[in-house]
């Protein structure tokens, strides 16, 4: 039976079920992704075209919204939420929505609330990210140069990112950069953003760039395997595969040199689904089991059938039985179109 215990706005603790949701896989599903906006202050050339056709505002949910289906999600088995986008800082009162969820996280309910950003709005709310609950973020950060930072964001301002993340840091947040790895573009600077991370005490993961939506760009121009760049490395780094786990899809290395920690997040060399404990919840309440598979689950109709869960309860279970066994991401040049249309501003990273 679902133990949804009632409006979230007074810190009333959810207590979850004590099955987790699981999967026709087997896996459970326990960590909940949540992209509050499809906007972002940033064009990066492999996640977005620069004319992008955003979301109509009427369409989206609000964010009390959000926050009843996040709590529903809790009361399920959900442990950890991410608030991704687009840019989940520009959507306008967002820090509504982080205060509320991180009641939860004070509660024991939630063990980890923590979102993914870009990092330009950063020197304005870390210090309420950290009273909120947040205690680790993620930055995109995909290169230490400002004129490549510019030229691969389109819009970025680099130094307003630095600032950020000096902020976070003075808060208390602890940070680990992500970068995508773009052939030609960050290759060789790889290494040099790992002795910055972990000069500075966060960690780093790299990213294999996945084909999702049109862009202006061709894909094939820009993927790199990270195969390659684990081989280049080696020749600098001595890596130690390491057991740390942090709840996503991505694989350690501690590296000897530095004294830090190297994630590796591979979706097209080494398809990590069969550890898939993640759904993806739009802005409008599409809920995706899986971030390359089309098939989705419409919540916000059941979301808005009733002001009772009870409906949207029988709708995530039945999206769960739903949740494939995996992607199947390809990037070569006889696969011109992306694996799917969206771009991953609407299901977020
Ligand atoms: N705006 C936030 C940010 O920049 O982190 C959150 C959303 S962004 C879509 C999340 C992550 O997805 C970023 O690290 C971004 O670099 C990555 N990303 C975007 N498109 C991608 C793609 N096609 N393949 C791999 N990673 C991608």
């Amino acid at each position: 039976m679902n133990s949804f215990a009632g409006p979230v706005g007074g810190a009333a603790p959810i207590i979850a079920d004590k099955a987790p949701m699981i999967d026709p896989f087997g896996r459970a599903v326990t960590y909940l992704r949540v992209s509050v906006t499809d906007r972002c202050d940033f064009r990066c050339t492999y996640c977005m075209a620069e004319n992008m056709t955003f979301l109509p505002k009427k369409d989206l949910l609000t964010l009390e919204e959000l926050n009843r289906l996040c709590s529903a999600f809790i009361s399920k088995g959900v442990r950890k939420i991410r608030l991704t986008g687009g840019e989940p800082l520009v959507r306008k009162n967002i820090m509504f929505l982080v205060r509320e969820l991180g009641q939860h996280v004070k509660a024991g309910a939630l063990d980890e609330l923590t979102l993914t950003t870009n990092g330009s709005q950063l020197a304005k709310y870390a210090d309420e990210l950290y009273d909120s609950g947040v205690r680790r973020i993620n930055v995109s950060l995909d290169t230490l140069n400002p004129e490549k930072f510019k030229a691969i964001t389109r819009w970025g301002d680099y130094h307003k990112v630095m600032e950020g993340i000096d902020a976070a840091q003075k808060a208390g947040l602890k940070i680990k950069l992500n970068a995508v790895a773009l052939k030609d573009f960050n290759e060789f600077e790889i290494a040099d953003m790992l002795r910055f991370a972990h000069g500075r005490g966060m960690d780093m993961t790299v990213i294999e760039t996945m084909p999702m939506g049109e862009i202006d760009e061709d894909r094939t121009d820009q993927y790199l395997p990270l195969s390659k760049l684990r081989a280049d490395l080696e020749e600098q780094f001595t890596l130690t595969e390491i057991p740390y786990k942090t709840g996503g899809p991505a694989r350690y290395v501690e590296v000897q040199e530095t004294g830090g920690r190297l994630g590796f997040i591979t979706p097209m060399t080494h398809n990590f689904c069969e550890s898939c404990n993640r759904v993806r919840l739009t802005c409008t309440g599409t809920l995706y089991m899986c971030l390359g598979q089309n098939d989705a689950a419409d919540l916000r109709t059941a979301l808005r059938a009733s002001e009772n869960d009870d409906y949207l309860s029988a709708a995530i279970d039945e999206a769960i039985t739903r949740k494939p066994k995996g992607h199947d991401f390809i990037i070569d040049r006889t696969h011109k179109r992306p694996a799917v249309a969206r771009h991953m501003s609407v299901t977020g990273g």
